[in-house]
């Protein structure tokens, strides 16, 4: 079998890394992706024909949004089969969100997709741009037998590369901006290119992809805190056309025993809205009936976010109320694992 050249799309929808400064001004500005290749001329060492398409306005990654999510799913899909790994460079503010949310809209992805961004723009002398776009570009080239190695959608950067579902940004300043608490790293950039094939996905080759666009933006995210009180929960709850919540709750998945919460939730799961708890604690996972002040929550029907992120978690379940799933059994297929993104 010879081995071609991978073919590598770079989608660039906006963020820090493609900015250059205008010299008059001082502002930072997205550059023209079309130019490149003329602008990082190290791309040409790569092993690897490289295309490049652009959000028509790149965006400030704050500004994301699951329409946004739409558009990205749709250019993957009207240019997977062309290509044998995307790179998609996205501002790191929201990059767990949207590369948490890609993961679940692609069923049976079987190609690298890697987000990156970048901490400094791709123009600054100190820039962190140049080595996340590289090794990205090389990790999604990497193929066995011209198979991809890297099966899944992923995030890179500061020498490690993440299960994308998996991270969250955890540092505005310093150049390693993402953590992944609870999944090793798929992979670290150092002298060599280490892959930790173990923690792969590994999807069934045989299944054909299918581009899910339907998304459900009627959730809501309620973090917990000592105090909360019931007006505040009582008017979420009573949000027009909610579906679902996420609760970030304490430590192993607690909250307060008081009654006046548990009726709350109750009521709220009786109307019909599903109710998700993740803890808020950086690692570790969920274990509702472990404390007593869990128990009540398991009993009532809540669903269990198990060592999710939280990132993963909203995006799973605007995902999932997109999808035509009865109410039977969305408890059991969102505790499931789908891709890849609970232990
Ligand atoms: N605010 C920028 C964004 O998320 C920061 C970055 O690119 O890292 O788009």
């Amino acid at each position: 079998m010879t081995n071609a050249r991978p073919n590598i799309l770079l989608l660039y929808t906006g963020g820090t890394i493609g900015m250059v400064k205008d010299f008059k001004t001082g502002a930072l500005r997205a550059f023209d992706f079309k130019n490149l290749l003329e602008k990082i001329p190290e791309l040409n060492l790569l092993d690897c024909n490289i295309n490049s398409v652009s959000f028509e306005d790149p965006i400030d990654s704050s500004n994301m949004n699951p329409e946004y999510w739409v558009q990205i799913t749709e250019l993957l899909e009207a240019h997977y089969n062309q290509f044998d790994g995307f790179v998609v460079l996205h501002g790191s503010d929201t990059m767990s969100y949207t590369a948490s949310a890609i993961s679940f809209m692609l069923e049976n992805n079987t190609k690298p997709i890697v987000f990156t961004g970048s901490q400094l723009p791709i123009g600054h002398l100190r820039t962190d741009a140049k080595e996340n776009l590289i090794t990205s570009i090389q990790i999604a080239s990497l193929q066995h037998n011209n198979i991809p190695i890297i099966k899944e959608v992923c995030l890179y950067f500061e020498y490690k590369l993440y299960r994308a579902n998996r991270t969250t940004k955890i540092n505005a300043e310093h150049f390693e901006a993402f953590a992944s608490f609870n999944y090793p790293d798929l992979a670290e950039s150092g002298v060599h290119l280490k892959v930790n094939h173990d923690y792969l996905l590994k999807p069934n080759l045989k299944e054909k992809v299918q581009f899910h666009k339907h998304l459900d933006k009627n959730v809501a995210l309620i973090k917990l805190y000592p105090g909360i009180s019931e007006h505040v929960l009582q008017s979420i709850f009573e949000t027009p056309h909610l579906r679902g919540v996420i609760l970030e709750t304490y430590g192993a998945g607690n909250c307060t025993t008081e009654s006046w919460f548990v009726e709350l939730l109750e009521k709220a799961i009786i109307k019909g809205i599903h109710i998700v708890n993740v803890t808020q604690c950086s690692g570790g996972s969920v274990i509702m009936g472990h404390y007593e002040t869990s128990s009540q929550l398991r009993s009532i029907g809540v669903i269990s976010g198990k060592d999710m992120t939280t990132e993963a978690a909203i995006s799973k379940l605007m995902y999932l109320l997109g999808q035509k799933i009865a109410t039977e059994d969305f408890k059991t297929i969102f505790e499931t694992s789908l891709r890849g993104e609970i232990s």
